[in-house]
C-alpha cells in the first residue's frame, strides 16, 4: 500500500464527502435514541478536516492520521468527538509511513483497542464499536470489510443500547440503528471505495 499525497487527498476528500452528505441521515438516527447532533458533529469536524486539507495531504501518512484524530477531537464534540479522534490518532501512531496490507491491518486493529479504552466500551452494546469490530475481523479473516460493515450496522437495531446516551432510553433503544454505527459504516465504506479504485 503506497499512498501518495493524491491518494491521500483524494481518501480524506471521500470521506468528509461521504460524512457530509449523510448527515441528515445520522442525525435522523441520533434523534431517535439521542440527542440529534450525531450529523452536525460529524458534519462540522470533517468541514474542519477538509479546511485544512492542503496541510494534512502532505504529511506522511501517520502524521496525517493524527492531524485528522486532533481536528476531530476538536471539533466533532459530543461524545462521537474523542472517540473518533481516538481512533484516527491511534492508527496514526501505530503505522509505519508505508505500510503493508498487513501492517495497516494490525495498525486498525489497535486503534480499535484504543477507542475501547477510551470508552470504556466493547462490541455489543450498540455503538460504533459494533461496526469497528467486526470490520477488524473480517479484514484479519480474509472477509469483506464491505460486507461486515454493512451487516454489522445493521445488527445494532436489535441491540439494546449499554454506552452512550442512548443507554438512557433502555429498552426503548431497541428498534433503530446505532448512529456512531452507521457513521463508521459511511467511513469504512469510503475508505475502501478509494482503495479499491471504485472513487
Ligand atoms: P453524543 O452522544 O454526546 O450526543 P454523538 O451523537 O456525536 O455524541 O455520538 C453518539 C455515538 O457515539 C453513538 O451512536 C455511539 O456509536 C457512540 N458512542 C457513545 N458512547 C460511546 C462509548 N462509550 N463507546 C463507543 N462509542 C460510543
Ligand atoms: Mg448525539
Amino acid at each position: 500500500m503506497q499512498i501518495d499525497t493524491e491518494q491521500l487527498r483524494q481518501l480524506i476528500q471521500t470521506v468528509a464527502n461521504q460524512i457530509i452528505t449523510h448527515a441528515d441521515e445520522l442525525t435522523a438516527l441520533d434523534q431517535a435514541i439521542g440527542d440529534g447532533d450525531h450529523g452536525l458533529n460529524m458534519q462540522r469536524g470533517f468541514l474542519a478536516v477538509i479546511a485544512e486539507l492542503d496541510k494534512i495531504a502532505v504529511l506522511p501518512l501517520p502524521q496525517a492520521l493524527q492531524a485528522i484524530g486532533t481536528t476531530l477531537v476538536m471539533r466533532v464534540g459530543g461524545a462521537s468527538g474523542p472517540l473518533y479522534g481516538t481512533l484516527f490518532m491511534a492508527a496514526g501512531k501505530a503505522l509505519p509511513p508505508q505500510p503493508t496490507r498487513q501492517e495497516t491491518i494490525t495498525a486498525f486493529g489497535a486503534a480499535v483497542e484504543a477507542v475501547k479504552a477510551r470508552g470504556k466500551s466493547e462490541a455489543g452494546q450498540k455503538t460504533m464499536l459494533d461496526v469497528l469490530v467486526p470490520v477488524h475481523a473480517a479484514l484479519t479473516e480474509g472477509r469483506s470489510a464491505r460486507s461486515a460493515a454493512a451487516g454489522a450496522a445493521t445488527s445494532t437495531v436489535p441491540m439494546k443500547a449499554l454506552r452512550g446516551r442512548a443507554s438512557f432510553l433502555g429498552d426503548r433503544s431497541i428498534g433503530h440503528m446505532d448512529p456512531g454505527a452507521r457513521s463508521s459504516q459511511l467511513i469504512i465504506e469510503s475508505v475502501l471505495d478509494v482503495l479499491e479504485g471504485r472513487s
